[in-house]
């Protein structure tokens, strides 16, 4: 067979060859040791943690090192093509600070080893895939469903593995360049299928086997692809498999970050490389993102339909600071950041030195609990006026209704946001602003209610004189301990015992102890019985608002 002529038959419009493009994208200039890294999102509009959780290892790897980092849109399935997807991941990294140096972006395609969007590099493909059928390393195939489908049955019924290879494929490898050519003149669609050299169905002491250093998982060994695969659909659109493996090389990837999906096919990519004639860029495959499920407490993977917590939207939803987030990924990433970041309270994370070989290739469990323990440490770390930025922000995309409060008067949302933070015992428990609202609503008169009930042990007369000699006695220029010894007072002179244990040894000698004494204060004041400290609630809220509140429940 004249493969040069069977390629030209095939591919009549390509004038291209492989040299014009690797001319056209030379290897970068980049300094020693530089990565370059991609996310390849297929832009189906609903992105996840795990492309997150993705991202963060290709943003890391490529800034560490003084790489680049792009985006590439693997648009060749354009039956998930989603309106909106492209804008929606680059917002998504965005608002967690990864950011893109290269490739797809909002004003379209922006670098030099462009087009990024897959589906704006069909003649590429299609030169490259002209040269492997020049070099008589693949060809076309005819075969229909029905063909294909009786194929599958009769392997199945001799219980060999299922699709095109050895004898199977014969039958379209073995055509001849008329054959082939009368097929095309009468119009019979075809695809390109890689004619691979691996063995397969032989004694399994006669695998072959592929060894890939895996950056995460070291040495991964596997037994070699065998299967014609397709490269080419019949549309001239190439498969994941071909695109990918073009893409990585000519756009100069040296890192490829994807989920352990892919492990499975990386035999096809290791034919695919060398049939190809390059060097295969460094493969990371990342463990799947599982959690303790809820109800019967075993490992699972994240669920699009059961986890809420999988979809990107939620953390924003909810107000997850950023930070937050980013921090806790780097926690399930690395299994040395928590000691890096115990030795180095108050450092970026974004100085951590992060690996891949530190990297766990078991499932990677994620706990909201512990993200919620890791956002109440950096959000301490936080200034509260730029708490109050991030507050409005989230107000303003999520909760317009509370906007207003916030913006009218950002100094007293600074000032509730930073209420107890100084001293040796900061209180965490700011830890996303759905929950800080939540926390910190009966500031805001609007959303202040009586949520408590009193101490059983006080009664509803005692109550109502607890607020009134309280009020009799307020001053709000008070220090905190002048404040306080008016409420012992107030305690000792209605039988209320002024030390929590002696009451608890002489329950019969008081009607309680001063605990619950300002218990009956604060739930005036806050509407709660647990709050940070009274005193300077009060400080906050001011002289007015205190004293309407408490007026507001003698009744
Ligand atoms: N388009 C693939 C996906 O959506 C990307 C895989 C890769 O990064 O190579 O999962």
């Amino acid at each position: 067979m004249d493969y040069n002529r069977l390629a030209e038959l095939l591919f009549p419009s390509i004038d291209k060859t492989p040299e014009d493009y690797e001319a056209m994208y030379p290897e970068r200039d980049l300094p020693e040791g530089a990565k370059v890294t991609r996310l390849g999102p297929s832009p189906t509009g609903f992105i996840h943690l795990g492309n997150l959780y993705g991202a963060l290892i290709d943003e890391r790897l490529a800034h560490q090192s003084g790489g680049t980092f792009y985006l590439r849109i693997e648009d060749t399935d354009d039956k998930r093509y989603v309106e909106g997807a492209v804008e929606t991941v680059i917002s998504s990294l965005r608002f967690f600070g990864i950011n893109f140096d290269e490739g797809a972006s909002e004003d379209g395609d922006k670098g030099a080893y462009g087009p990024y969007y897959q589906s704006n590099r069909g003649e590429i493909y299609q030169c490259f895939v002209k040269k492997l059928v020049q070099e008589g390393k693949a060809y076309p195939c005819f075969l229909t469903e029905d063909e294909l489908a009786e194929i599958r049955a009769e392997q199945e019924s001799a219980k060999v593995t299922t699709g095109i290879y050895g004898e199977y494929a014969s039958k379209s490898r073995n055509l001849t360049y008329e054959e082939i050519e009368a097929n095309i003149n009468e119009g019979k669609p075809y695809v390109i299928r890689l004619k691979s050299t691996g063995t397969g169905n032989v004694p399994s002491e006669e695998l072959k086997y592929i060894k890939v250093e895996d950056a995460i998982r070291g040495t991964v060994s596997m037994p070699e692809n065998f299967q014609d695969v397709v490269i080419l659909k019949a549309t001239g659109i190439p498969t994941y498999h071909f695109a990918h493996v073009v893409d990585d090389h000519l756009m100069r990837t040296t890192h490829v970050v994807r989920g352990e999906e892919w492990l499975m096919s990386l035999p096809i990519h290791v034919e695919l490389f060398e049939k190809m004639g390059w060097e295969p860029p460094t493969y990371c495959h990342t463990a799947v993102l599982m959690k303790i499920d809820d109800e019967n407490g075993n490992k699972r993977k994240l669920s699009k339909r059961k986890d809420p917590e999988l979809s990107l939207d939620y953390y924003r939803n909810e107000g997850y600071h950023p930070e937050a987030v980013k921090e806790y990924l780097l926690t399930i990433l690395n299994s040395n950041f928590e000691e890096w970041r115990m030795a180095n309270p108050d450092t970026p994370a974004d100085q951590f030195l992060f690996t891949t070989d530190k990297m766990s290739s078991g499932g990677a469990l994620f706990d909201l609990n512990k993200l919620n323990d890791v956002s109440k440490d950096v959000l301490l770390k936080i200034p509260a006026a730029e708490l109050t930025k991030f507050m409005i922000e989230w107000a303003r995309e999520f909760r317009p209704e509370i906007l207003p409060l916030f913006e009218s008067d950002p100094e007293y949302l600074t000032r509730i946001l930073d209420l107890g933070r100084d001293g040796k015992k900061p209180r965490k428990d700011l830890i996303y602003a759905k929950q800080i609202f939540e926390f910190i609503s009966y500031f805001y008169d609007d959303y202040f209610r009586i949520e408590a009930t009193i101490p059983e042990n006080v009664s509803d007369e005692d109550a109502v004189e607890i607020l009134t000699r309280y009020l009799e006695t307020y001053d709000h220029s008070d220090d905190q301990s002048q404040w306080f010894e008016k409420i012992r007072q107030i305690a000792d002179s209605m039988g209320y015992a002024l030390r929590p244990k002696d009451y608890k040894k002489n329950p019969d000698d008081y009607k309680g102890h001063v605990g619950h004494v300002s218990e009956v204060i604060r739930i005036a004041i806050m509407g709660r019985s647990q709050s940070p400290d009274v005193w300077e609630i009060q400080q906050i809220l001011g002289e007015e608002r205190t004293v309407e509140r408490v007026k507001a429940l003698i009744v």
